[in-house]
């Protein structure tokens, strides 16, 4: 379970998250979603201890994420993937090598590199691919080798960044898809930032909507629908989303 209570952070007079109290449970597929700004994708890096907060509490499986020593911090980055919006994949190594490089990093022997790669390949629905280059991939097809690298630590939550926004919608659709049978059959909790509203309804069970550093309104991805709460509207009829 992933719990924030009060959470504050600042980048000097700038408050990012405000006060932010939000409770996600383990294995729930959730959704996040606020204007430009809100304080998204700094919530998720406070998540994977990437970024420290000021004050309140953020806790994972009961765990205080501010208090890890470096030794703890490197083990619980360990069980928490992510994907961004980029992909953010190596373009000068195969789809192989982008996968092995967090269990190369952990130095796992190659035969278990070889033999989770296989697995993680076919899970991701790309097995062809192997020996590609990203530059000859998909989006899509990119976005499942991010999976796949994500999810090579075993990781029990996995924190996506935009990861449907920069593909058209049937990939987008593919995606999400893919995402959630991956909850399904892993049981692993993911955190779903999104823009896109088709996104939210069709991958998530709840979602907490965002406004300045606030959670302004959380609940069941269709209360929060069937409301159409001045929160909802204003997501709505906003352009830059
Ligand atoms: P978007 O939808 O555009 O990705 P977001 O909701 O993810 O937005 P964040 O990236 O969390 O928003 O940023 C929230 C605010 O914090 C923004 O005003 C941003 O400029 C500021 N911010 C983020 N990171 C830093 C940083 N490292 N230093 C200073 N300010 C930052
Ligand atoms: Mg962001």
């Amino acid at each position: 379970m992933i719990k924030a209570t009060n959470l504050k952070k600042s980048y000097d007079s700038l408050n990012v998250l405000s006060d932010i109290n939000l409770t996600i449970q383990a294995g729930q597929v959730y959704g996040l979603i606020g204007r430009s700004g809100a304080g998204k994708s700094t919530l998720l890096r406070c998540i994977n201890g990437l970024e420290s907060y000021d004050s309140g509490s953020l806790t994972v499986d009961g765990i205080e994420v501010n208090s890890l020593s470096d030794k703890e911090a490197r083990e619980f980055k360990r069980e928490i993937g992510m994907i961004f919006q980029q992909f953010s994949l190596l373009n000068r190594l195969s789809v192989y090598e982008n996968i092995a490089l967090p269990m190369k990093c952990w130095n796992y022997k190659k035969k278990h590199i070889d033999k989770r790669i296989k697995e993680l390949v076919e899970m991701v629905g790309i097995p062809d691919k192997l020996y590609a280059r990203p530059n000859e991939l998909s989006g899509g097809q990119k976005q499942r080798v991010a999976i796949a690298r994500a999810l090579s630590m075993d990781p029990k939550i996995l924190l996506c960044d935009e990861a449907t926004s920069a593909l058209d919608p049937n990939t987008a659709k593919s995606i999400i898809t893919l995402l959630n049978e991956i909850n399904n059959q892993l049981g692993i909790t993911i955190v779903v930032v999104t823009h896109q509203m088709s996104v939210l309804r069709s991958a998530c069970e709840e979602i907490s909507i965002m406004e300045n550093g606030l959670i302004v309104e959380s609940g069941p991805v269709e209360t929060v629908f069937l409301n159409q709460s001045r929160a909802l509207s204003n997501l709505i009829g906003n352009k830059d989303l």
